[in-house]
């Protein structure tokens, strides 16, 4: 298979791994960026345009700071999402808290911050009534069902947990307005990892028809629709991705052709992505610790699947660099894997590799967004360090690596030693 181009050149990376231990997850900040601001100016049609950060995907202060610096807000769905956004000064509209299941405390700490609230049952606009009270803006989740296609990772729409059916979107919206609510937004989310942009505009269509539908019969306007996250990047080599500028062109379109066809006033476009806005920009930097030649040819890293979960969960491909050998003919064929006692502890399965030697620096591309995020702690692993590459050159910690000490923060060895 082809090279994939890495994002931090390869000197880079080799002098970063001198100042600090591997394994460690590093980020670029010029492209997150860059990126960030190609987005927003590629929707600079749209009065009002937002992107809301999906947080679970890179939830590091730092990174969810200098997003919010590039004019981004944040996309919560938990209550420490909440507070981190807070705590980076993130406030009121500027946070859409997105969530299912929602406990209490959640809606009261959203409703405390001003967030737009995103409901994802019809249920659950009495319960945000009765334990938060009504907010004077109310968004809810739409799920399609059978007339949307659904795909891998988030599965069919009439399969998933998330949103309401169209007749409860009636009796939802209906519902708030005879309570006195007069700002709506819609919002929907039905892919995940999408690299074909006309499913953008598919759901873009399908929003905005919905949107004058339900102000024709209910006698209310919308604000905004949020299209949800879900847009892909390319993690295998050869894949193409998508643009922004195509993606708001072709959202534009429909734009065009529904809403202001039907005369509804003036809408504004929300996103919530969070894969395509880090994702590409950060990898996962580790060692090669150990070969091992049985039944099959094993590299062994010092990174395990508690540093990044996606190929284990997914069968999801990332690709890997081997730092100093790129150049050299990828002729055997290794299953690289972490030291978890899980036999899907493996970054990949039979890729063809340079032949790899213990203390090989490894790259494992595209990183950025449910990487270090989607980290755990089981048989006792420790998180990696998160690093920054600044656009001068210059490298910060902006997380340290876990410790022992942080493993055991939880439970207490004298009670274990005094418990009889
Ligand atoms: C996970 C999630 C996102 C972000 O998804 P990406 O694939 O990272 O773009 C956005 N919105 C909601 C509600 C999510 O659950």
């Amino acid at each position: 298979m082809s090279e994939k181009k890495l994002i931090i050149p390869e000197e880079k990376i080799l002098s970063i791994v001198n100042n600090y231990p591997t394994p460690f997850h590093l980020y670029d900040e010029r492209g997150i960026r860059d990126n960030a601001r190609e987005l927003i100016k590629a929707f600079s049609w749209n009065k009002g345009f937002k992107e809301f950060f999906a947080v679970k995907a890179t939830p590091n202060p730092v990174i969810v700071k200098l997003l919010k610096d590039e004019g981004f807000g944040a996309d919560c769905s938990s209550l420490p999402e909440l507070v981190l956004a807070e705590r980076v000064g993130i406030r009121g509209e500027e946070i859409m808290f997105t969530s299912n299941d929602t406990p209490a405390e959640e809606f009261i700490k959203a409703k405390e911050l001003g967030a737009i609230i995103n409901l994802d049952d019809i249920r659950h606009f009495d319960y945000l009534a009765r334990h938060a009270g009504l907010p004077d803006l109310i968004c809810f989740r739409y799920n399609p069902g059978p007339l949307k296609e659904g795909n891998l990772i988030i599965g069919h729409p009439e399969e998933a947990k998330y949103g309401l059916t169209e007749s409860q979107l009636f009796e939802a919206y209906k519902m708030a307005k005879e309570s006195g609510i007069k700002r709506f937004g819609l919002h929907t989310m039905v892919a995940s990892n999408e690299l074909n942009p006309t499913y953008f505009f598919e759901t873009a269509e399908l929003l905005f028809e919905l949107v004058i539908r339900l102000s024709k019969e209910i006698g209310i306007t919308f604000e905004f629709v949020n299209l949800g996250g879900g847009i892909g990047i390319p993690y295998r080599p050869g894949e193409t991705p998508i643009s922004w500028k195509v993606l708001s062109v072709g959202i534009q379109e429909k734009y065009e052709q529904i809403i202001k066809a039907n005369g509804h006033p003036d809408l504004r476009i929300y996103l919530e992505s969070g894969r395509a806005i880090t994702g590409p920009y950060g990898c996962l930097v580790s060692r090669v610790l150990h070969i091992k030649d049985t039944y099959k040819k094993y590299a062994g890293l010092d990174a395990s699947m508690h540093n990044l979960m996606r190929p284990a969960m997914y069968g999801a491909y990332h690709h890997i660099t081997v730092l100093k050998k790129a150049h050299l003919p990828h002729n055997v064929k290794y299953d690289v894997t972490g030291s978890l006692c899980e036999n899907n502890d493996k970054f990949a399965i039979d890729r063809m590799l340079p032949e790899l030697e213990p203390g090989d620096i490894i790259v494992i591309h595209d990183t950025g967004a449910h990487g270090h995020a989607m980290g755990f702690n089981y048989n006792a692993k420790l998180r990696s360090a998160e690093l920054l590459l600044r656009p001068d050159g210059s490298v910060i910690q902006i997380r340290r690596p876990e410790t022992i000490d942080d493993y055991f923060a939880t439970v207490s060895f004298d009670q274990a030693n005094s418990f009889v």
